[in-house]
C-alpha cells in the first residue's frame, strides 16, 4: 500500500487504491446493505436532497476506488459537504444493530476525514479551505475575525489577573477567543466564584482540529505538539474545556498523536458547573425569566453522548421555563458549523441553522440555548432574523448566578 508518515506516526495511503485497502471493510458494510436510513437524519441532505452527500455516496465512492473506477480528483469535491456531526453513525442499523455486541459502529465522519486528508496530500485542495488553514498557520489561530494573533487571542481576560502556569489550565482558541469572548468570561467568573485555581496556557494556538477535519493532517499536528509541549511548560495536569470541537481533539486526535505520554485529564467545564450544582458549591439564584429549548452540539450529543449535563445546569436555573427535546430527535439537527461546511458552504450553514431556529420557534420559546461557540454564530445569526437570542449554556448559569458579563444580543 502507498504510504506516508500519518500524522500519529501510522501511514497514511497516497492512492485511492491505498484508502481504499484501508477503508473496505467500513464501505463495503455501508455499500453491501445500502438501506440508507441515513437519509432522513442528514442535515446536509435535508436541505440538499441531494444523495451525492449522503454517507452511502461517500463508501460507495470507496468501493469504487478500490475497482479503479475513480480517483480521488473525481470526488473530492462530494466531502466538502458534510459537517461531521456523526447523526448518520448513530441512525446506522449496522450501528444500532450490532453495535452494542459487537462494538461496531459506521466510522462516515472517519472516512470523510481520510478522504479529505488523501486530497489534500494529492493537492486536490478546496480553495476556501486551503486559504483558511495557510490563515491558520499563518497566524496560530484561525480567521474568525479580522485581527488575528496569539496576542489578540488572549485580549478577553486583559481584566483577570490570572496566572500562566498552574496545574489546571483554561483552553479558549479561535472563535471563542477571538469572536464568542463572553463565554471564557463567563467560565473564568464560575471558577472565581466556586473558588477553584485556574490558570491560563501561556501561549495557546489553534487545537488543530479543524485543519486535521479538513485533511490537513501534519499543520494539525504540529499544532498539537505546540500545545501539548505549552501546557507541559505551564505544569498543567488538568485542560478545561469550553468548545466541544476543542473536546473532540484532546480526546480522540491528542491521544491518537501521542499515545501513552498523553496523560492529561480532560474536562468539560459544563461537566465541572453541573458537578458544582450536585454538591452545592454553586447555587443559580437570579431568576431568568425566559422559555427556552437546548440545542445540543452535534459533538457532545451525537459524537460523545454528553445530553444529561447540560439539561441538568438548565433545570436548576430559577424561572426558566425549559421546554425540552429529546437528544435522539436532535440528531437530525445541526446547526452547520462544523466540519469546515460554514468556510466551504456558507449557504449551507445558513439554511441549516434557519431550519434549527425555526424548529425552536415551532416550541413556541424565547431563547435558543446551546454549549457550543462554533454553532452560537450562525445559530445567532438565525436568531436575530426571527428576535430569538441565542445564548451559551455556561453564560445563563454565570448571569443566574451573579456574574456581570455582557452577552451578545441577550438584554434581560
Ligand atoms: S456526518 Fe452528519 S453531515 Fe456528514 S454525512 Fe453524516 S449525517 Fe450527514
Amino acid at each position: 500500500m502507498d504510504v506516508v508518515e500519518r500524522a500519529d506516526g501510522g501511514d497514511r495511503p497516497t492512492t485511492a487504491l491505498g484508502l481504499a485497502e484501508e477503508w473496505r471493510n467500513a464501505a463495503y458494510n455501508c455499500y453491501s446493505s445500502g438501506h440508507k436510513f441515513c437519509r432522513e437524519v442528514c442535515p446536509v441532505y435535508q436541505v440538499t436532497r441531494d444523495e451525492t452527500y449522503l454517507p452511502t455516496a461517500f463508501h460507495a465512492n470507496v468501493v469504487a476506488m478500490e475497482q479503479g473506477l475513480v480517483d480521488i480528483e473525481d470526488v473530492a469535491q462530494d466531502y466538502v459537504s458534510c459537517t461531521m456531526c456523526g447523526g448518520c453513525e448513530l441512525r446506522c442499523p449496522n450501528t444500532l444493530f450490532v453495535g452494542d455486541f459487537y462494538r461496531f459502529r459506521t466510522r462516515t465522519v472517519d472516512v470523510v476525514r481520510a478522504v479529505r486528508t488523501l486530497a489534500v496530500d494529492r493537492g486536490v485542495e478546496e480553495p476556501t479551505w486551503a486559504a483558511w488553514n495557510a490563515a491558520t498557520d499563518r497566524n496560530r489561530h484561525e480567521p474568525v475575525v479580522q485581527d488575528v494573533s496569539v496576542e489578540v487571542s488572549q485580549a478577553w481576560a486583559a481584566q483577570y489577573d490570572l496566572p500562566r502556569s498552574g496545574s489546571t489550565v483554561l483552553f479558549v482558541d479561535c472563535e471563542a477567543a477571538l469572536y464568542r469572548t463572553s463565554l471564557p468570561q463567563s467560565v473564568v467568573w464560575l471558577f472565581d466564584h466556586v473558588g477553584e485555581p485556574l490558570a491560563l496556557q501561556p501561549q495557546p494556538w489553534c487545537c488543530g482540529g479543524p485543519a486535521a477535519e479538513m485533511g490537513y493532517a501534519d499543520q494539525a499536528r504540529r499544532f498539537a505538539e505546540h500545545n501539548v509541549d505549552d501546557w507541559r511548560e505551564a505544569g498543567a495536569r488538568r485542560i478545561v474545556v469550553l468548545d466541544p470541537h476543542d473536546y473532540i481533539s484532546f480526546t480522540e486526535d491528542y491521544p491518537r498523536y501521542f499515545g501513552h505520554s498523553f496523560d492529561f485529564e480532560i474536562v468539560l467545564a459544563l461537566d465541572l458547573v453541573a458537578q458544582w450544582i450536585r454538591e452545592g458549591r454553586l447555587t443559580p439564584q437570579r431568576p431568568i425569566e425566559a422559555r427556552v429549548t437546548y440545542h445540543d452540539p452535534c459533538r457532545l450529543n451525537k459524537r460523545k453522548g454528553i445530553w444529561e449535563a447540560p439539561r441538568e445546569i438548565l433545570r436548576a436555573i430559577p424561572g426558566l421555563d425549559f421546554v425540552d427535546e429529546d437528544r435522539v430527535t436532535q440528531w437530525s439537527y445541526c446547526s452547520g458549523g462544523g466540519g469546515g461546511l460554514a468556510i466551504a458552504r456558507p449557504e449551507l450553514t445558513s439554511q441549516l441553522s434557519e431550519r434549527r431556529v425555526e424548529r425552536a420557534r415551532a416550541l413556541d420559546v424565547d431563547t435558543l440555548v446551546t454549549a457550543c461557540p462554533w454553532a452560537e454564530r450562525p445559530l445567532g445569526e438565525a436568531g436575530r432574523r426571527h428576535e430569538m437570542p441565542v445564548i451559551d449554556l455556561l453564560e445563563l448559569v454565570a448571569l443566574s448566578c451573579g456574574a456581570p458579563v455582557s452577552v451578545p444580543g441577550w438584554l434581560r
